[in-house]
């Protein structure tokens, strides 16, 4: 390191901080857990009488959640279901905001924090019941409304960068904020939401904000582009009951760990896109030259941004014309 490097750092530190060091606190790590609720598919898991079942799934991302806050005492937590109706917060909840035993006035620990018996640090105990108390009211009160069986992932991460946003805009100064999301997802991608998606996508590499996945089921050719463009890990889990140790292996290191891990190795990404006629997802297809929309077949209009094309495609017809002309 340059000499003059070092004393410019510890000379603005030093006059924004109340006692000149505070490196440690200056940089907060923000994880957001997007986890995938989708009640078909955990369903049919639990119809199939599977091992692995939501409740199993959720006490990992609990784990997960509380080891990331332990790791310092700075790191934030944020728990997103993403279900077919809604997309809703788990942590920090509606709930979470009315009580909030650990908010600016204080900690005030008689309110709710019931399981602290143990030795265990009340805020993991308070939160880890907040998580359960709302995904239950989300699993027991959601109807199945309409034909909606999808899960609504890119509004759930539409949501976490909003958070994020939020957040940031909410920093002391001198603080930094770092974030990243993980999607734990169960179900089937929806093409549907490509466009969404890919603009959710495309706005969190532009706040370089790391997009992981950790698949449990069939690969989402989506969610692998997401970790692609973002730089994060994109996992199928081998074995499914065993989630708990791919999370704190491979997602619980922040992108600097990472650099010193052995990670699974990164996957061929599935970089087709999806028509916009049909939701289709296509390898050769028609742009337009305009507004870039795809579609798999040829139109003289863009549906899109109504673009009138003027095609070129009678060097053919017109030969073939002027000779039906000359042989009659
Ligand atoms: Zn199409
Ligand atoms: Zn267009």
């Amino acid at each position: 390191m340059r000499s003059a490097g070092p004393g410019v750092i510890r000379g603005r530190r030093g006059r924004c901080g109340p006692g000149g060091a505070m490196s440690a606190d200056d940089e907060l790590s923000l994880l957001i857990i997007v986890l995938d609720t989708n009640p078909i598919w955990w369903g049919k898991r639990a119809l199939g009488e599977a091992e692995f079942t939501l409740s199993k799934c959720i006490d990992a991302v609990m784990v997960l959640g509380n080891s990331h806050l332990l790791m310092n005492r700075t790191n934030k937590l944020a728990v997103i279901a993403s279900h077919t109706q809604e997309s809703r917060f788990l942590y920090p909840g509606k709930r979470w905001a009315a009580a909030d035993p650990f908010g600016e006035g204080g900690p005030s620990m008689e309110s709710n924090c019931s399981g602290s018996k143990d030795g265990k640090y009340e805020l993991l105990t308070a939160i880890n019941d907040a998580i359960a108390e709302e995904i239950k009211d989300l699993m027991t009160k959601t109807d199945m409304k309409g034909q909606q069986t999808e899960t609504l992932l890119a509004g759930s991460l539409a949501k976490a960068l909003c958070y994020i946003n939020k957040m940031g805009k909410d920093l002391k100064v001198n603080q930094e904020i770092k974030s990243r999301i993980l999607v734990i997802k169960a179900a089937e991608d929806s093409a549907l939401q490509y466009m969404n998606f890919m603009n959710v996508i495309f706005a969190a590499q532009k706040q370089s904000i790391l997009i992981d996945a950790c698949v449990l089921d069939s690969d989402s050719g989506l969610l692998q582009q997401a970790c692609d463009i973002t730089g994060g890990i994109y996992l199928k889990v081998p074995h499914m009951p065993s989630l708990l140790q791919y999370l704190l292996w491979v997602f619980l290191p922040d992108q600097e760990q990472r650099s010193q891990l052995v990670l699974p190795p990164p996957v061929h990404v599935d970089y087709r896109a999806a028509c916009f006629c049909h939701r289709n997802l296509i390898e050769i297809g028609y742009v337009c030259s305009v507004c870039l929309s795809i579609f798999c077949n040829f139109s003289p209009i863009c549906s899109t941004c109504e673009t009138a094309f003027k095609i070129s495609l009678p060097p053919v017809m017109k030969a073939k014309k002027k000779k039906l002309k000359v042989a009659a």
